[in-house]
């Protein structure tokens, strides 16, 4: 079934990577799908880069991108603004994501002011404070809606370690506030559409390869596209239209391998 498809659009934390090291076999299976002449892309749910960055770190790791990354930060400003207009927005995350947010042609609220912000962007914060906390959860309890890139819950790094992901510090805020958040990366849809329009491909003629049976394989089956899971230590064969333990298997089921 691999074999027919003419693009694969890859997951990057806990697929291509953990953390600052490339899984066995990556390196040459993307190369491989790319000498093929299928299509490759790259989506993540980094709620802290955006796609140029991420591609930075690809190359820095020995991939060559033919196209940027996508990442929700790319999207999070115009969906904010389709659904709410020009807002006056609390964000608790990086600097990266009050960039695009303000890029957008949003106002920045200052936590100080949370009553003044009509709508709460929270992304992944690696200096929360209780504070920003209670600002995000007050604003959201008083109406604000709470837009997010993800709900992943950890963010996996080398060795099996991880780092609470963006959807533990947004599940904070929601519990609290009493709320649910507005998703804007995987599961959603619209980075999936933009990555195969990028690929100029059909959803049926490409996978979506990920660790995340949540977020990959039932946001690339949503859309209509092929899904394959990545699970070194293994996983139910139902878990995706194809389960793999490794990139090599992978090379293998797509007809690439050396
Ligand atoms: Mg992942």
């Amino acid at each position: 079934m691999l074999e027919a498809l003419r693009g694969f659009v890859f997951d990057l934390d806990g697929c291509v990577w953990q953390g600052e090291r490339l899984n066995p076999g990556a390196a040459e299976t993307l190369a491989a799908l790319h000498r093929a002449g299928r299509g490759v892309a790259y989506l993540t749910n980094n709620s802290r880069a955006r796609g140029a960055e991420v591609s930075a770190k690809l190359r820095r790791l020995g991939v060559t991108p033919s196209e940027p990354a996508l990442t929700p930060l790319e999207i999070v400003g115009d969906v904010v603004a389709e659904r709410y207009g020009p807002s006056r927005v609390l964000v608790i995350g990086a600097p990266e994501l009050a960039a695009v947010v303000e890029g957008a042609g949003h106002t920045l609220v200052d936590v100080k002011a949370w009553r003044n912000a009509t709508v709460v962007a929270v992304g992944n914060d690696f200096d929360l404070t209780y504070e920003r906390l209670a600002a995000a959860a007050r604003a959201a309890a008083a109406g604000a809606p709470v837009v997010t890139p993800n709900l992943d819950p950890r963010l996996p790094l080398e060795d099996g370690d991880f780092l609470p992901g963006c959807g533990a510090i947004v599940e904070a805020v929601c519990v609290a506030a009493g709320v649910r958040p507005v998703v804007v990366g995987k599961p959603e849809p619209p980075l999936f559409r933009i990555a195969l329009a990028r690929l100029g491909l059909r959803p049926h003629e490409a996978a979506m390869v990920g660790d995340s049976v949540t977020s990959d394989v039932a946001g690339g089956h949503a859309v209509g596209m092929r899904t394959v899971l990545y699970a070194p230590d293994g996983a139910p064969p139902d878990a995706a239209d194809v389960v793999v333990r490794s990139f090599a298997e992978l090379a293998r089921l797509a007809g690439v391998a050396p």
